[in-house]
C-alpha cells in the first residue's frame, strides 16, 4: 500500500536551526496551496486506483491549516484513493497556547496521530533555537491532545544543541516520559549552511563537541528505553505498536506519494521530487515532479536505508567486500548479528551512523 505525504510549507516564523522549506504564512496563499493539493490528489487518483493506508501531513507547519482545510483534503482523499481500514494520519503539530477547540475537531476530521514539535522541555533551550512556544505550552498541547482523543502522541527532541549538557538533558527526558505519548523523535541537531544558527559564532562555540554529542544520544535511548519507549530507527522510538507506519515506509522502500512544493516520492518504481515553488505549484493543474531516479531502490539504498534501523539488513545484501568486515565492528561493538541472520547497529553504531554505514558501503 502507499503512504501519501502532503507537505505543507508555512511557518509562522522562522527558527534559527531549520533548513527545511518554508515560507511565511500567507491566509491567501495557503488557501491557493490547498486548492493545488486537492487538484493533485485528484489527479494522480484518477490516473490509477491507489490503496493507502497512511497520510502524513508534514511542513512547514502543518497546524497552520485551518481545520476546514485539513477535512476538505482528507475528505477528497476518502472519496478518490482506495483506504485502508484504519489509516494512520499524522498531522505535526507545533505546541503553542491554548487550542482546545482546534485540537477536538482535529481529532473529529479524522486525524489520529500527532508528532508534536516538542524539541525541549527547558525554556532556556527553546529560545536559543528560537523556538515560538514554552516548556508549559509543550505541557498545555500534548495534555489537550490526549484529553480530545488523541492517543498516538509522538514528541520530538533535538539533542546536542549549544550548552546541553547531560543534566539538561536529563530534565527534558523527564518531562517528556512524565506524559501520555506513545512515540518520541530524538534528533541530533545538524548545522546547516545557510541557517542563521550556522552564522552565530557564540551559539557554535558552545556546542557539545562529538563525543559529548555521543553520549547525549546514548542517555537518550536509555531514558527512552527504561521508560518502555522501544529504539526501532536511529531517532524513532515507540512504545509496542506505535511505531510510526508512514515513516517505516521511506526505511522500509516502500511506496509513498508526495504531493506539494518540496515533496519527494517514490512512487510506480520512480522517485522523484516537486521543486520548491509555492507560486507554481499553485499555478500548475498538475505539479511538476523531477526525477531522481527511474528505479526506486538499489541495493546499496536499501542497505543504508535498512541500517537505520534496528532490524538492521539480511548479511548476505553486502557485498563479499563488505562481509569481511562485519567480525571487527561487532567486536568494537559497532554492528550486531541477529538471530534471523540480519546484522544491525548497535547504540553506539547508531551515535556514528554514517561513519560505519560508509565503510561497510566504501
Ligand atoms: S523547525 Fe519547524 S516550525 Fe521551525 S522553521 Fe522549521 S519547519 Fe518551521
Amino acid at each position: 500500500m502507499t503512504g501519501i505525504y502532503i507537505h505543507v510549507p508555512f511557518c509562522a516564523k522562522k527558527c534559527n536551526y531549520c533548513d527545511f522549506f518554508s515560507v511565511p504564512y500567507q491566509k491567501q496563499l495557503v488557501e491557493n496551496y490547498v486548492q493545488a493539493i486537492i487538484r493533485n490528489i485528484k489527479y494522480y487518483a484518477l490516473e490509477n486506483k491507489i490503496k493507502i493506508n497512511t497520510i502524513y501531513f508534514g511542513g512547514g507547519t502543518p497546524s497552520l491549516l485551518s481545520i476546514e482545510q485539513i477535512t476538505r483534503i482528507l475528505n477528497v482523499c476518502a472519496k478518490y484513493f482506495i483506504l485502508s481500514e484504519n489509516p494512520e494520519i499524522t498531522l505535526e503539530y507545533n505546541p503553542s497556547g491554548n487550542r482546545k477547540n482546534y485540537l477536538h475537531d482535529l481529532r473529529v476530521s479524522g486525524v489520529n496521530r500527532l508528532s508534536i514539535g516538542t524539541q525541549s522541555f527547558s525554556d532556556k533551550q527553546l529560545k536559543l533555537l528560537t523556538r515560538t512556544h514554552s516548556v508549559q505550552d509543550n505541557f498545555r498541547t500534548v495534555l489537550t491532545a490526549y484529553e480530545q482523543g488523541f492517543i498516538n502522541i509522538s514528541c520530538d527532541l533535538i539533542l546536542a544543541t549549544p550548552y546541553q549538557d547531560k543534566n539538561l538533558l536529563a530534565e527534558s527526558l523527564s518531562n517528556l516520559i512524565s506524559l501520555p505519548i506513545t512515540h518520541c523523535s530524538a534528533y541530533l541537531l545538524q548545522i546547516e549552511e545557510q541557517t542563521a544558527l550556522a552564522k552565530d559564532e557564540i551559539l557554535l562555540a558552545n556546542l557539545p563537541d562529538d563525543d559529548i554529542s555521543a553520549d547525549l544520544y546514548l542517555q537518550t535511548i536509555r531514558v527512552l528505553e527504561s521508560a518502555g519507549f522501544q529504539q526501532y530507527e536511529i531517532s524513532s522510538f515507540a512504545k509496542s505498536g506505535f511505531e510510526s507506519q508512514h515513516n517505516l515506509k521511506y526505511w522500509h522502500c516502500e511506496p509513498y506519494l508526495g504531493i506539494g512544493a518540496g515533496a519527494h516520492s517514490c512512487y510506480q518504481g520512480r522517485r522523484f521530487f516537486v521543486p520548491k515553488d509555492i507560486q507554481k505549484f499553485c499555478n500548475s493543474p498538475k505539479q511538476e515532479i523531477k526525477i531522481i531516479s527511474e528505479t526506486a531502490c538499489d541495493t546499496e539504498e536499501k542497505i543504508m536505508l535498512g541500517l537505520r534501523t534496528t532490524n538492521g539488513v539480511p548479511e548476505n545484501m553486502l557485498n563479499y567486500q563488505a562481509k569481511l568486515k562485519i567480525p571487527l565492528l561487532v567486536q568494537a561493538d559497532y554492528l550486531t548479528r541477529k538471530l534471523n541472520g540480519n546484522i544491525a547497529l548497535t547504540p553506539k553504531g547508531f551515535a556514528v551512523s554514517n561513519a560505519v554505514i560508509s565503510e561497510l558501503l566504501k
